[in-house]
């Protein structure tokens, strides 16, 4: 194994959480610069590509086949980058087998790429993980580095038109109502309400400072600290009025009172957002135990956690902080 294509043996951390491992090590970067990929990391750098067109590449799979970005174009495709030492990436990878089983007469490609490991090494990990799509190999982490990613595994949704939708560190657990709206973003743009709704990528990035200023101490605790109000304190949790709640931090528009429900927990639940964009979802380990933290994707401010026990369509429960919602009532 050449230099620049060894995954440096430095592995920074594999610690592990409540059974969520998380992953981190060094690889080389082309330019020479070691890049440090971690997992569970803080926003900034993932909010830097959702809304944007996914960087061009073109890489080979281990028999030697070259896929690039162009082959994807036209459909949905899902990248995760992953490697075979990381026990995350192993624990994701049966999710991943079963979006591409249930994508695959849609077209969706679904493509594992590899950084930085040799060919032996990745044969043995797509034997290890039983990896049932394509695999192509990130050599020498460039890929990695222009798609800013800083941590094994990390999930890349593409829409039909090659801008990413989605970047997190696992499947979105509404992955299904997220592919589903990326098969023609054309056409779904043209509707009023999803191209008022649906957020464009611009970002909002604020000092503590700043945001000290315009929040209330409450605001700021459960939206920038990750706070949670008490259960039954909120002030949106018995609302049925008609409306939009938007961020109280930045005012994007998250949530609507058509996908609000009583779910009896003493917070604000809903089982979808406005649109699947408008939020990001993050692993959070805080309480010794894996949970799924929902974040505002334009401002990065922290809004409650989504869990699978919702009701239908989703089956997801969107349980938010009611203090990190302001309401706009509608007629
Ligand atoms: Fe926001």
């Amino acid at each position: 194994m050449s230099f620049s294509t060894t995954l440096y043996t430095l592995v920074l951390a594999a610690v592990s959480f409540g059974g969520m491992t998380a992953c981190s090590s060094l690889v080389q970067s082309q330019s020479g610069v070691p890049i440090a990929i971690k997992n569970n990391l803080p926003m900034p750098v993932r909010e830097a590509v959702v809304g944007s067109p996914a960087p061009e590449f073109e890489l080979a799979k281990p028999d030697g086949t070259k896929v690039s970005l162009k082959d994807l174009a036209g459909k949905p495709a899902v990248l995760i980058f992953w490697t075979a030492w990381c026990p995350s990436c192993k624990a994701e990878a049966p999710r991943v087998n079963q979006l591409a089983a249930e994508y695959k007469d849609r077209g969706v490609r679904v493509l594992g790429i590899n950084i930085g490991e040799g060919l032996a090494r990745v044969k043995e990990g797509i034997k290890d993980f039983d990896i049932k799509y394509e695999v192509v190999r990130d050599a020498d982490a460039q890929v990695a580095e222009i798609y800013k990613v800083v941590g094994t595994p990390t999930v890349v949704f593409l829409d039909n038109k090659g801008i990413v939708r989605y970047f997190g560190n696992k499947l979105p657990a509404d992955y299904a109502v997220r592919l589903d709206k990326l098969f023609d973003s054309e056409s779904e743009s043209k509707t009023a309400s999803v191209a008022n709704d649906e957020y464009k990528g611009e970002k909002i990035v604020k000092t503590e400072v700043e945001w000290r200023k315009e929040l209330t101490p409450a605001q700021f605790h459960v939206l920038r600290e990750k706070g949670t109000e008490r259960a039954y304190t909120g002030e949106y949790t018995d609302n049925h009025e008609h409306g939009i709640y938007h961020c109280a931090a930045c005012g994007l528009r998250l949530f609507s009172s058509d996908a609000k429900f009583e779910s009896g927990t003493g917070w604000a639940s809903f089982y979808q957002p406005i649109a699947a964009v408008n939020v990001m979802e993050e692993t959070d380990v805080s309480l010794g135990e894996s949970r799924t933290e929902v974040l505002c994707s334009r401002c990065g401010s922290h809004l409650g956690h989504v869990f699978d026990d919702g009701p239908k369509p989703t089956g997801l429960r969107y349980c938010i902080n009611s203090i990190a919602l302001k309401f706009e009532k509608q007629k």
